[in-house]
């Protein structure tokens, strides 16, 4: 096999309760990337049925191990691997075998020649039941609806990164259902290609169908943080200043009932409208400025720049 780099690859794979799929898992890796510089890391989520020690029983100087205190989700796993990645290019994937590494030597030359930064796989002729299958294609028409980025596969583990798009992911939560939209908003070239996709080798799958409901909130959250994230004030100011509006007008018509017509508004439930109008824009306007004072302390207390730059070019010659 042609080997296009000696850069370090780093394989970041989160496990839980996956003991009778690392054996099989770390061949396949060794076989597949025979010939490139690789380590491959291990995070183990707490897992309680031997998982640690099917690791360590292998001996394998190219396998390290990052051990959780507790089961903290495959996100947080996940985090916790490309912070301890070494590598130049970080590869994620699932450690339950649907993902092939043989797939990887064909994404790597996408991020190698520098046309992209994500390689994500599209899995084809996926090997899971219907209770999965269906609303994760809800889910990814509803991303590409909302955010138009084509992101064909949302849900699938494989994917080649550069080191600085890994780095900067700041996976929270269950958001690893969402990494690629979470790249793309950080300014990454996404390139999906297709891959292989198997069942389950070993052991069970980790969620049910209550990830149903996390993926609409999460997905609800990201829509706010792709549009409003650096001007919250920009949603909340202004249904917050239309709403105080609403509620003026009602009062004045209401003034005007009471003093120019001389009729009761006691009892008039548009008194209670008015009113809820008003206290609900200033919540939500005053909202809006504890959200923008949040976004300066986010970015100001780690001197992070709320833009990215892709190079910088003096005199005509690029540097
Ligand atoms: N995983 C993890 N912590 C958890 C749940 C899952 O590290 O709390 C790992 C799991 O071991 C696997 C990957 O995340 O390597 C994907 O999990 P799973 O195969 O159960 O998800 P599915 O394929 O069913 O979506
Ligand atoms: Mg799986």
């Amino acid at each position: 096999m042609e080997v296009l780099t000696q850069s370090l690859l780093s394989i970041v794979i989160p496990l839980y309760n996956e003991a009778d799929n690392v054996v099989l898992l770390t061949r396949k890796i060794h076989e597949s990337l025979e010939g490139y510089r690789y380590q491959i890391i291990y995070v183990d989520d707490f897992s309680t049925d031997g998982t640690r020690e099917a690791i360590n029983a292998m001996n394998d100087p190219q396998v390290h191990l990052v051990c959780l205190k507790k089961n903290y989700g495959q996100s947080l796993a996940l985090a916790a691997g490309i912070d301890y990645a070494e590598g130049e290019y970080i590869i994620t994937m699932d450690g339950d075998l649907q993902n092939d590494p043989a797939d990887i030597p064909m994404m790597l030359p996408h991020v190698l020649d520098g046309t992209c930064d994500v390689v994500t796989g599209i899995r084809q002729k996926r090997k899971d039941s219907l209770v999965k299958k269906i609303p994760s294609k809800i889910a990814n028409f509803l991303v590409r609806r909302a955010t138009k980025l084509d992101i064909k596969d949302n849900g699938c583990a494989l994917k080649v990164f550069t080191r600085v798009i890994a780095k900067d992911l700041n996976l929270y939560g269950e958001m690893h259902r969402f990494i690629t939209l979470l790249a793309f908003l950080e300014g990454a070239q996404i390139k999906q290609v297709p891959v292989r996709h198997h069942a389950r080798n070993a052991g069970v799958s980790k969620y049910g169908l209550e990830r149903v409901f996390k993926v609409i909130a999460d997905l609800m959250l990201l829509l706010f943080i792709r549009k409003y994230f650096q001007r919250p004030i920009h949603l909340f100011g202004i249904f917050g200043v239309l709403l105080i509006l609403l509620g003026l007008a009602i009062n004045a018509y209401l003034l005007l009932v009471k003093f120019g017509f001389g009729q009761d508004i006691g009892t008039r439930p548009l008194l209670i409208f008015g009113m809820m109008f008003i206290l609900g824009g200033i919540q939500l306007f005053t909202i809006g400025i504890v959200m923008e004072l949040l976004i300066r302390t986010y970015y100001e207390s780690q001197s992070k720049r709320p833009y990215r730059v892709k190079k910088v070019v003096v005199g005509g010659k690029p540097s």
